[in-house]
Protein backbone atom coordinates (compact mmCIF):
# COMPACT_ATOMS: atom_id res chain seq x y z
CA UNK A 1 0.00 0.00 0.00
CA UNK A 2 0.82 3.76 -0.05
CA UNK A 3 3.75 4.53 2.70
CA UNK A 4 4.76 8.13 3.59
CA UNK A 5 8.32 8.70 2.22
CA UNK A 6 9.95 8.25 5.66
CA UNK A 7 8.17 5.26 6.70
CA UNK A 8 9.41 3.36 3.87
CA UNK A 9 9.94 -0.57 4.07
CA UNK A 10 9.20 -0.22 7.77
CA UNK A 11 7.18 -3.30 7.64
CA UNK A 12 4.28 -1.44 10.29
CA UNK A 13 1.90 -1.21 7.85
CA UNK A 14 -0.92 -3.08 9.53
CA UNK A 15 -0.83 -0.64 12.39
CA UNK A 16 -1.30 2.76 10.36
CA UNK A 17 -4.87 3.20 10.03
CA UNK A 18 -5.00 4.51 6.55
CA UNK A 19 -8.91 3.90 5.85
CA UNK A 20 -9.74 7.10 7.67
CA UNK A 21 -8.17 10.21 8.10
CA UNK A 22 -6.35 11.35 11.56
CA UNK A 23 -5.98 14.45 12.62
CA UNK A 24 -2.30 14.12 13.36
CA UNK A 25 -1.31 13.49 10.24
CA UNK A 26 -3.84 15.84 8.78
CA UNK A 27 -1.99 18.35 10.70
CA UNK A 28 1.12 17.09 9.55
CA UNK A 29 0.17 17.97 5.69
CA UNK A 30 -0.61 21.35 6.97
CA UNK A 31 3.12 21.41 8.27
CA UNK A 32 4.28 20.20 4.85
CA UNK A 33 5.29 16.87 6.37
CA UNK A 34 5.39 13.69 4.50
CA UNK A 35 3.56 11.86 7.07
CA UNK A 36 0.54 11.14 5.81
CA UNK A 37 -1.93 9.13 3.44
CA UNK A 38 -4.21 9.74 0.47
CA UNK A 39 -7.43 10.01 2.51
CA UNK A 40 -5.65 12.52 5.34
CA UNK A 41 -4.88 14.57 1.91
CA UNK A 42 -8.55 15.12 1.46
CA UNK A 43 -9.26 15.36 4.66
CA UNK A 44 -6.70 18.40 4.89
CA UNK A 45 -7.97 20.16 1.43
CA UNK A 46 -11.08 20.36 2.47
CA UNK A 47 -10.69 22.14 5.39
CA UNK A 48 -7.99 24.15 3.28
CA UNK A 49 -10.73 24.96 0.87
CA UNK A 50 -12.76 26.39 4.07
CA UNK A 51 -9.60 27.69 5.71
CA UNK A 52 -7.51 28.29 3.83
CA UNK A 53 -5.44 30.03 6.56
CA UNK A 54 -5.49 26.91 8.79
CA UNK A 55 -1.77 26.33 7.45
CA UNK A 56 -0.61 29.71 8.55
CA UNK A 57 -2.17 28.61 11.78
CA UNK A 58 -0.15 25.06 11.89
CA UNK A 59 3.00 27.20 11.53
CA UNK A 60 2.27 29.65 14.36
CA UNK A 61 1.26 26.71 16.36
CA UNK A 62 4.82 25.50 15.96
CA UNK A 63 6.62 28.44 15.57
CA UNK A 64 5.07 29.45 19.23
CA UNK A 65 6.32 25.92 20.73
CA UNK A 66 9.73 26.37 19.59
CA UNK A 67 9.57 30.15 21.63
CA UNK A 68 7.79 28.80 24.92
CA UNK A 69 10.35 26.11 25.15
CA UNK A 70 13.16 27.89 25.15
CA UNK A 71 11.51 30.38 27.29
CA UNK A 72 10.68 27.85 29.59
CA UNK A 73 14.12 26.33 29.46
CA UNK A 74 15.65 29.40 30.08
CA UNK A 75 13.94 30.07 33.53
CA UNK A 76 15.95 26.93 34.49
CA UNK A 77 12.52 24.53 33.70
CA UNK A 78 14.51 21.07 32.82
CA UNK A 79 11.85 18.86 32.78
CA UNK A 80 8.46 18.65 30.35
CA UNK A 81 5.41 16.50 29.78
CA UNK A 82 4.15 17.02 26.36
CA UNK A 83 0.47 16.07 26.13
CA UNK A 84 -0.76 15.64 22.06
CA UNK A 85 2.36 15.53 20.95
CA UNK A 86 1.81 14.54 17.13
CA UNK A 87 3.60 13.48 14.34
CA UNK A 88 7.10 14.41 15.14
CA UNK A 89 8.35 17.59 13.16
CA UNK A 90 12.33 18.15 13.90
CA UNK A 91 12.63 20.16 15.59
CA UNK A 92 10.75 18.36 18.04
CA UNK A 93 10.32 19.66 21.90
CA UNK A 94 13.65 18.10 23.29
CA UNK A 95 15.65 19.04 20.76
CA UNK A 96 14.96 22.94 21.07
CA UNK A 97 15.24 22.71 25.02
CA UNK A 98 18.24 20.66 24.95
CA UNK A 99 19.71 23.55 23.16
CA UNK A 100 19.61 25.47 25.92
CA UNK A 101 19.96 22.98 28.75
CA UNK A 102 21.23 19.53 27.46
CA UNK A 103 20.32 18.10 30.79
CA UNK A 104 16.65 18.66 29.64
CA UNK A 105 14.26 15.30 29.92
CA UNK A 106 11.25 15.18 28.18
CA UNK A 107 7.98 12.93 28.05
CA UNK A 108 5.70 12.69 25.13
CA UNK A 109 2.25 11.70 25.70
CA UNK A 110 -0.62 10.96 23.17
CA UNK A 111 -3.30 8.58 22.59
CA UNK A 112 -2.90 7.54 19.48
CA UNK A 113 -1.32 4.10 18.62
CA UNK A 114 -0.69 6.11 14.89
CA UNK A 115 1.30 8.40 16.96
CA UNK A 116 3.57 5.58 18.58
CA UNK A 117 4.44 4.51 15.09
CA UNK A 118 6.82 7.32 14.69
CA UNK A 119 7.47 7.86 17.92
CA UNK A 120 11.02 6.64 17.69
CA UNK A 121 12.24 10.30 16.33
CA UNK A 122 11.27 11.65 19.66
CA UNK A 123 13.49 9.46 21.41
CA UNK A 124 16.94 10.16 21.99
CA UNK A 125 18.69 13.79 22.08
CA UNK A 126 21.43 14.43 24.36
CA UNK A 127 23.53 12.17 26.07
CA UNK A 128 22.72 14.18 29.50
CA UNK A 129 18.83 14.35 28.54
CA UNK A 130 16.12 11.75 28.11
CA UNK A 131 12.99 11.08 26.61
CA UNK A 132 10.27 8.76 26.32
CA UNK A 133 7.05 8.28 24.85
CA UNK A 134 3.99 7.47 26.33
CA UNK A 135 0.60 5.96 25.51
CA UNK A 136 -1.80 8.16 27.58
CA UNK A 137 -5.55 9.63 27.17
CA UNK A 138 -5.96 13.45 28.34
CA UNK A 139 -9.05 12.64 29.35
CA UNK A 140 -7.80 10.51 32.24
CA UNK A 141 -5.27 12.77 33.57
CA UNK A 142 -4.74 10.70 36.61
CA UNK A 143 -3.99 7.86 34.53
CA UNK A 144 -1.42 10.19 32.50
CA UNK A 145 0.45 11.79 35.51
CA UNK A 146 0.78 8.08 36.50
CA UNK A 147 2.32 6.55 33.39
CA UNK A 148 4.34 10.09 33.20
CA UNK A 149 5.37 9.10 36.82
CA UNK A 150 6.87 5.64 35.76
CA UNK A 151 9.02 6.20 33.42
CA UNK A 152 11.17 7.73 35.92
CA UNK A 153 12.00 10.47 33.26
CA UNK A 154 10.44 13.25 35.38
CA UNK A 155 10.67 13.68 38.98
CA UNK A 156 7.40 15.52 40.18
CA UNK A 157 9.14 16.92 43.38
CA UNK A 158 10.64 19.19 40.85
CA UNK A 159 9.32 21.79 38.71
CA UNK A 160 7.60 20.90 35.25
CA UNK A 161 6.50 22.34 32.27
CA UNK A 162 3.55 20.67 31.07
CA UNK A 163 2.65 21.39 27.16
CA UNK A 164 -0.60 21.21 26.33
CA UNK A 165 -0.60 22.05 22.07
CA UNK A 166 -3.65 21.82 20.04
CA UNK A 167 -5.31 18.81 22.02
CA UNK A 168 -7.68 20.83 24.43
CA UNK A 169 -9.65 21.05 20.90
CA UNK A 170 -10.33 17.67 20.60
CA UNK A 171 -11.60 17.01 24.11
CA UNK A 172 -15.50 17.90 23.50
CA UNK A 173 -17.09 15.45 26.02
CA UNK A 174 -15.10 15.42 28.63
CA UNK A 175 -14.41 19.11 30.74
CA UNK A 176 -11.12 20.35 29.76
CA UNK A 177 -10.67 22.75 32.52
CA UNK A 178 -11.35 19.80 34.92
CA UNK A 179 -8.29 17.91 33.01
CA UNK A 180 -6.23 20.52 33.48
CA UNK A 181 -6.74 21.50 36.54
CA UNK A 182 -6.32 17.48 37.55
CA UNK A 183 -2.97 17.48 35.25
CA UNK A 184 -1.41 20.67 37.42
CA UNK A 185 -2.19 19.30 40.54
CA UNK A 186 0.63 17.55 41.56
CA UNK A 187 3.02 19.67 40.17
CA UNK A 188 5.26 22.30 42.51
CA UNK A 189 5.55 25.97 42.92
CA UNK A 190 7.41 27.21 40.53
CA UNK A 191 5.98 24.86 37.57
CA UNK A 192 4.36 25.90 34.02
CA UNK A 193 1.36 25.52 31.69
CA UNK A 194 1.89 26.22 28.22
CA UNK A 195 -1.25 26.26 26.22
CA UNK A 196 -2.62 26.73 22.65
CA UNK A 197 -6.11 26.71 21.79
CA UNK A 198 -7.92 26.93 18.27
CA UNK A 199 -10.72 29.70 18.31
CA UNK A 200 -13.46 31.06 15.89
CA UNK A 201 -13.43 34.44 17.61
CA UNK A 202 -12.02 35.97 14.70
CA UNK A 203 -13.44 34.20 11.93
CA UNK A 204 -16.38 32.50 13.13
CA UNK A 205 -18.05 31.21 10.04
CA UNK A 206 -15.06 29.92 8.77
CA UNK A 207 -13.76 27.78 11.56
CA UNK A 208 -17.62 26.71 11.90
CA UNK A 209 -16.84 24.96 8.03
CA UNK A 210 -12.96 23.51 9.79
CA UNK A 211 -15.17 21.84 12.73
CA UNK A 212 -17.44 20.68 10.12
CA UNK A 213 -14.93 18.99 7.80
CA UNK A 214 -13.50 17.00 10.61
CA UNK A 215 -16.78 16.14 11.98
CA UNK A 216 -17.56 14.72 8.90
CA UNK A 217 -14.35 12.90 8.30
CA UNK A 218 -15.31 11.56 12.35
CA UNK A 219 -12.79 13.40 14.30
CA UNK A 220 -14.50 15.92 17.16
CA UNK A 221 -13.52 18.41 17.66
CA UNK A 222 -14.39 22.35 18.79
CA UNK A 223 -13.08 26.12 18.51
CA UNK A 224 -13.19 27.97 22.21
CA UNK A 225 -13.36 31.84 23.07
CA UNK A 226 -10.52 33.44 24.48
CA UNK A 227 -12.63 33.27 28.16
CA UNK A 228 -12.64 30.59 28.00
CA UNK A 229 -9.17 29.37 27.03
CA UNK A 230 -8.45 31.51 29.61
CA UNK A 231 -9.99 29.76 32.33
CA UNK A 232 -7.48 27.05 31.82
CA UNK A 233 -5.00 29.23 33.78
CA UNK A 234 -6.97 30.00 36.44
CA UNK A 235 -4.72 29.53 39.77
CA UNK A 236 -1.70 30.20 37.65
CA UNK A 237 0.45 33.48 36.84
CA UNK A 238 0.53 34.55 33.23
CA UNK A 239 3.79 35.59 32.05
CA UNK A 240 4.29 38.36 29.60
CA UNK A 241 2.50 39.30 27.47
CA UNK A 242 -0.28 36.94 28.48
CA UNK A 243 -2.78 35.39 26.10
CA UNK A 244 -2.92 36.37 23.28
CA UNK A 245 -2.52 35.36 19.70
CA UNK A 246 0.46 32.51 19.10
CA UNK A 247 2.26 34.77 16.64
CA UNK A 248 2.16 37.74 19.43
CA UNK A 249 4.16 35.85 22.27
CA UNK A 250 7.11 36.58 22.75
CA UNK A 251 8.38 36.96 18.60
CA UNK A 252 11.91 36.65 18.00
CA UNK A 253 13.28 40.05 17.90
CA UNK A 254 13.12 41.76 14.69
CA UNK A 255 10.80 39.26 13.55
CA UNK A 256 8.01 41.26 11.39
CA UNK A 257 4.38 40.16 13.51
CA UNK A 258 2.34 41.81 10.65
CA UNK A 259 2.84 39.21 7.72
CA UNK A 260 -0.07 37.44 9.08
CA UNK A 261 -3.23 38.63 11.04
CA UNK A 262 -4.71 37.35 14.31
CA UNK A 263 -7.53 35.72 11.85
CA UNK A 264 -5.14 33.78 10.03
CA UNK A 265 -3.86 32.53 12.67
CA UNK A 266 -6.69 32.05 14.50
CA UNK A 267 -4.75 29.96 17.81
CA UNK A 268 -4.49 31.31 21.23
CA UNK A 269 -1.02 30.74 23.43
CA UNK A 270 0.17 31.16 26.68
CA UNK A 271 2.06 30.26 29.38
CA UNK A 272 1.19 30.39 33.19
CA UNK A 273 3.31 29.76 36.26
CA UNK A 274 2.25 27.64 39.22
CA UNK A 275 2.85 30.47 42.08
N1 LIG B 1 1.00 19.17 20.19
C1 LIG B 1 1.40 19.05 18.79
C2 LIG B 1 0.41 18.26 17.95
C3 LIG B 1 -1.01 18.78 17.89
S1 LIG B 1 -2.07 17.72 16.91
C4 LIG B 1 1.63 20.42 18.23
O1 LIG B 1 1.11 21.39 18.79
O2 LIG B 1 2.34 20.57 17.25
C5 LIG B 1 -3.14 17.10 18.19
C6 LIG B 1 -2.64 15.83 18.85
O3 LIG B 1 -3.44 15.58 20.01
C7 LIG B 1 -2.80 14.57 17.97
O4 LIG B 1 -1.56 13.91 17.92
C8 LIG B 1 -3.84 13.72 18.69
O5 LIG B 1 -3.61 12.33 18.59
C9 LIG B 1 -3.66 14.20 20.12
N2 LIG B 1 -4.84 13.95 20.98
C10 LIG B 1 -6.13 14.20 20.67
N3 LIG B 1 -6.93 13.84 21.70
C11 LIG B 1 -6.11 13.35 22.68
C12 LIG B 1 -6.33 12.80 23.97
N4 LIG B 1 -7.57 12.68 24.47
N5 LIG B 1 -5.27 12.39 24.70
C13 LIG B 1 -4.01 12.50 24.20
N6 LIG B 1 -3.74 13.01 22.98
C14 LIG B 1 -4.77 13.42 22.22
Amino acid sequence: GEQPASRQGSGREADLGQDRPHSARIYDYYLGGKTNYAVDREAAQATIRVFPAVEVGARANRAYMHRAAHYLARQGVCQFIDVGTGIPAAPNLHQVVQEVAPQATVVYADNDPIVKVYADELLGGTPEGSTCYVEADATEPGRVLQAVEETGTVDLRRPVALLLHAVLPFITDDDPHRIVSRLLEPLVPGSYLSLTHWTGDFEPKAWAGVIDAYRQRGTQARVRTRAEVLRFFNGLQLVDPGLVVAHRWRPEPGSDTSTVTDGQVSLYAGVGRKP
